[in-house]
């Protein structure tokens, strides 16, 4: 989970003339306002156009979709797949073919990179291994110039003219509390837009790793009118707002998708004075969806297709948790994310938005059976969902591999295996900040230790991110 992209920069450095925005923009306000009809009309050619354009272009979608009709508008015809499909079969996938695996790795393996687009055309992300393995995501020009335009809808839907004099006044001064040291999503942003002369000056990216009273004596420094922190950071730097140690004034606090209670994103709305939003994406799909007053999130379904689906794939309908939800990224075509099992459990909004957005909107919960419930100080529990623990290991630096256990009520044990060239104790160290923010944060007293036992799969060979309580009996194995 990452927060949406900005605007990106071209290879040339130029940023206000990207000749892809502007139709992609002006398109995106015309569907938006046209409504559901024009939304699912513009998804059904998109889809079309991308299996014709990955069957000519892709030696392993080609094979996939060998028995397939000749023009395909429908995604449930299409097989599902996986992210062990798409990294394994990496070459074989994308259509660039000047991209292969090798190169990708050792474009990622060098941190000087970071941001800079890859064979001057692509954006590169990598999110670390929760399925077991690490993902490599392209993303093109005109996936990020979809992603700039819904970034637009998505600004355009959350700020009152009174937030955007707040922006205005405050120079559009950006904070972005994140995971550094990494080919992230985010940081590959941060570096995007800080390669402008303006950016370089208005936006800054503050390690996720940096002590809180550090991290508060920054932000006090910089006055940011725009802060964009982990959920479970912006809960920590609520609190030091309200105690008035941090004294910022920022118009509008966008949050990653982590999982934040209501009573929590209201208490940060407070204590900011702040329009709070939050997205939920993924590095695959990085303008996926936006939060709304109600509640709920809307997905850009002009762009991308969200199929709610059961353990077989069937569709679930509205009202209902899935048990997985099936992506497919119309809008980028170097690396085809086609009916791709995202792994999230999500339930669907029947009937339209009290809102007013057209748009569907899902609820996102992780898959619950995975949830871990801690005993709180007040005789109540806390649960957290699969969906806060990997969006927390997405962006540790250097993890290959990690799983979760509750050992005892109030114990939690973390089994590691480090990226290749990573040092397991400087991974532990920051894997073990991030857990104690996060137990903190929610208000939980539960000690941590590293197991020395490597993550280990299931009976079914998989690797399970968390394993809660009743089910650690093969800790022992
Ligand atoms: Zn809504």
């Amino acid at each position: 989970m990452h927060p949406p992209l900005p605007p990106r920069r071209t290879a040339a450095g130029n940023t206000s003339a990207d000749p892809h925005v502007l139709p992609v923009l002006l398109d995106a306000r015309r569907t938006y306002r046209e409504g559901l009809a024009a939304v699912a009309d513009r998804q059904r050619a998109r889809l079309a156009d991308l299996v014709a354009f990955t069957r000519t272009r892709s030696p392993y979608y080609r094979q996939l979709y060998a028995g397939l009709p000749e023009r395909v508008e429908d995604p449930s015809l299409l097989p599902v797949t996986t992210k062990r499909d798409l990294m394994t079969r990496f070459d074989e996938i994308v259509t660039d073919h000047r991209v292969t695996r090798q190169a990708v790795e050792a474009f990622v393996a060098d941190p000087t990179l970071i941001g800079q687009p890859f064979l001057n055309a692509y954006t590169v992300a990598t999110t670390s291994g929760t399925t077991g393995i690490r993902g490599m995501f392209l993303i093109d020009q005109r996936a990020l110039a979809v992603a700039t335009a819904m970034a637009g809808r998505m600004l355009g839907s959350w700020l009152r003219p009174r937030d955007v004099l707040r922006i205005v006044a405050g120079r559009g001064r950006t904070a972005m509390v994140s995971a550094s040291g990494g080919h992230f999503a985010s940081a590959a942003a941060a570096a995007r837009l800080r390669s402008t002369r303006r950016g370089a000056r208005t936006v800054r990216l503050f390690p996720v790793q940096t002590p809180l009273t550090e991290l508060v004596a920054e932000l006090n420094a910089f006055r940011p009118a725009l802060l964009a922190p982990y959920a479970t950071t912006a809960a920590l730097l609520a609190s030091e707002q309200q105690a008035g140690r941090l004294q910022i004034n920022p118009a509008l606090v966008t949050l990653s998708a982590e999982g934040l209670a209501t009573d929590e994103r209201q208490r940060i709305a407070d204590a900011f004075g702040a329009t709070v939003g939050n997205s939920y994406a993924a590095t695959e799909c990085p303008f996926l969806s936006f939060s709304c007053r109600q509640g709920w999130l809307h997905v850009n379904s002009d762009w991308a297709i969200l199929e709610p689906v059961d353990v077989d794939h069937r569709p679930v309908p509205p009202g209902q948790q899935s048990h997985t939800v099936l992506l497919t990224n119309v809008a980028n075509r170097v690396q085809p994310i086609l009916r791709y099992d995202l792994g999230d459990s999500v339930l669907a909004q029947s009937g339209p938005c009290a809102c007013g957005n057209p748009l569907p909107a899902i609820q996102v919960q992780g898959r619950a059976a995975d949830a871990l419930t801690f005993p709180d100080a007040h005789g109540s529990s806390v649960t957290l969902t699969p969906l806060t623990l990997s969006a927390l290991l997405d962006r540790i630096p250097g993890v290959e591999l990690a799983q979760i256990l509750q050992t005892a009520p109030t114990r939690m044990g973390v089994r590691l295996r480090p990226a290749a060239g990573a040092d397991r104790e400087q991974v532990w160290r920051s894997l073990s900040t991030e857990i104690d923010a996060l137990l903190r944060a929610h208000g939980l007293d539960v000690a941590l230790h590293l197991d020395e036992v490597p993550p280990q799969p299931s009976a079914g060979g998989k690797y399970r991110l968390v394993q809660p309580l009743q089910s650690t009996d093969i800790t022992e194995s």
